[in-house]
C-alpha cells in the first residue's frame, strides 16, 4: 500500500501519465480479487465496506422495482441489510423477514413456504455472530425458480471459507477489508453480468458509472493483496483456528461450566458465541479485558445496545442464557495457547463471581 500513499498518488480518473502506474494498480487489484471468487473482473465494484455493498444491493434493486414485488431477508442479517429494509419499508416498500431456526440456519423450506414473485432475496453468507453458513446454494436455487435476484453478505466468510460466485450463482455478494485483514472503510460488491443496478452513490464516471467518487487506491490494493493471502491458505487458518476454539470448550467443560455455544452445524471455525446463564455479558467483557482479553457481547458492529442482541431473539435463546452472551474471535494474530488462556480466565471469573 505504501508507494500508493507516498509517491504514486496520481487520481486514477485522470488521463495524465503520473495516473498509469495508479491504473494499473485498480486493473490489478480487481483481477485479483475477481480469480479469488472466480468472478470476471468487471464484475467487481470497490465500496467503502460491506455496509455500503449491502445499502447499494438492497435500495439498488428496490429503486429499479417500480412494481414493488419486495424483498425477502431474515431475522438475523446484519443491520446494515436489516436497517436497509426497514428503510424501505418506511418508504412503503414490502419486505419479509424469515426466522431462522434454533440451531441458526435459514431453512430453504421456509423461503420456499413465502416466495412468490420479489425482487430479491437477501440472506448472509455465514452469520456475524453466531458464525453459522447458510444453504446459499439451495435458497439461491429457490429464488431464481422465481425469476428474482438473490444477493448474500458474505462479509464473515469471504477469505475464510472458499467461495466461488459462479458455482452459488448469486447476482450479488458483499464484502469487507477489514474481515480479512485488509484496512478498514474498504470492501466491495460483486454484481454478476447483465444484472441491472441502480447506482447508489452518484457522481462521477468511477465504476463504471456506478459507484461515483475518487477511488481508494492504496486500500484496494492493501484488499486485494489480503485477500488473495487468506485464500491461499483457508484450509490451514480454518484448521488452525479450530483447534483454538477447540481448546478453548474442551477446557471450559473441563472444568464443569454451565454454558451453550450458540449455533449448532456448519460454521465458521474460529468464531464462538458462549452464553452462561445467570450473568451480564458486559461484566464478562470488562473482567476480561482487566485481564488483557478482549471479547465482544452479541455483535460488535452494536456494543451501544446492551440489549439482547436480534440474533440471539431470533434463535429463540433462554433470555436467562442470552443476557450472559460474550462473542470470542480467534484471528490470524492469535497465538496457539490463547484458547486455553481465555478457557482458563473465564473459569477464574466465573468461580468466584
Ligand atoms: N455485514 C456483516 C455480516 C458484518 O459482520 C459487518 C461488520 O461487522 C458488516 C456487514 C458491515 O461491514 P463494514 O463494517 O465493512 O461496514
Amino acid at each position: 500500500m505504501k508507494p500508493y500513499l507516498l509517491y504514486e498518488y496520481g487520481n486514477a480518473s485522470q488521463p495524465y501519465s503520473f495516473a498509469r502506474t495508479v491504473k494499473k494498480a485498480l486493473k490489478n487489484a480487481r483481477e485479483t480479487i475477481a480469480l479469488c471468487i472466480n468472478a470476471n473482473a468487471d464484475e467487481i465494484y470497490f465500496t467503502s465496506g460491506g455496509t455500503e455493498s449491502d445499502n447499494w444491493a438492497i435500495k439498488g434493486v428496490a429503486i429499479g422495482d417500480s412494481l414493488k414485488r419486495g424483498i425477502i431477508t431474515s431475522e438475523f442479517e446484519h443491520h446494515a441489510v436489516l436497517n436497509s429494509c426497514k428503510a424501505l419499508e418506511r418508504l412503503e416498500y414490502p419486505v419479509e423477514y424469515l426466522k431462522p431456526n434454533k440451531d441458526g440456519f435459514v431453512e430453504p423450506q421456509s423461503l420456499k413456504e413465502v416466495i412468490d414473485n420479489p425482487a430479491l432475496v437477501s440472506i448472509m453468507y455465514a452469520n456475524n455472530e453466531i458464525g453459522t453458513i447458510q444453504p446459499i446454494k439451495e435458497l439461491c436455487e429457490i429464488t431464481h425458480e422465481h425469476n428474482a435476484l438473490f444477493h448474500t453478505d458474505a462479509v464473515q466468510a469471504i477469505g475464510h471459507v472458499p467461495i466461488d460466485v459462479k458455482l452459488l450463482n448469486v447476482d450479488m455478494l458483499s464484502a469487507s477489508g477489514h474481515k480479512f485483514n485488509a484496512p478498514k472503510g474498504i470492501g466491495f460488491l460483486y454484481v454478476k453480468e447483465n444484472v441491472n443496478l441502480y447506482p447508489y452513490i452518484d457522481g462521477g464516471s468511477q465504476e463504471r458509472y456506478l459507484r461515483a467518487g475518487t477511488e481508494n487506491v492504496a486500500s484496494i490494493v492493501g484488499m486485494a493483496t489480503a485477500l488473495k493471502k487468506n485464500c491461499d491458505c483457508v484450509e490451514t487458518n480454518s484448521k488452525r483456528l479450530l483447534k483454538l476454539e477447540n481448546d478453548l470448550l474442551s477446557e471450559l467443560k473441563r472444568a464443569n461450566i454451565d454454558f451453550i455455544r450458540n449455533g449448532n452445524g456448519n460454521r465458521l471455525s474460529g468464531s464462538v458465541s458462549l452464553s452462561f446463564k445467570g450473568y451480564q455479558g458486559e461484566m464478562l467483557l470488562h473482567r476480561l479485558d482487566l485481564m488483557g482479553i478482549c471479547v465482544s457481547t452479541g455483535s460488535a458492529c452494536d456494543s451501544q445496545n446492551t440489549q439482547i442482541s436480534h440474533v440471539l431473539k431470533s434463535i429463540n435463546l433462554d433470555p436467562e442464557y442470552a443476557k450472559g452472551t460474550i462473542r470470542v474471535s480467534f484471528g490470524v494474530k492469535s497465538n496457539p495457547d490463547d484458547g486455553f488462556s481465555i478457557a482458563k480466565a473465564l473459569v477464574k471469573i466465573l468461580s468466584k463471581s
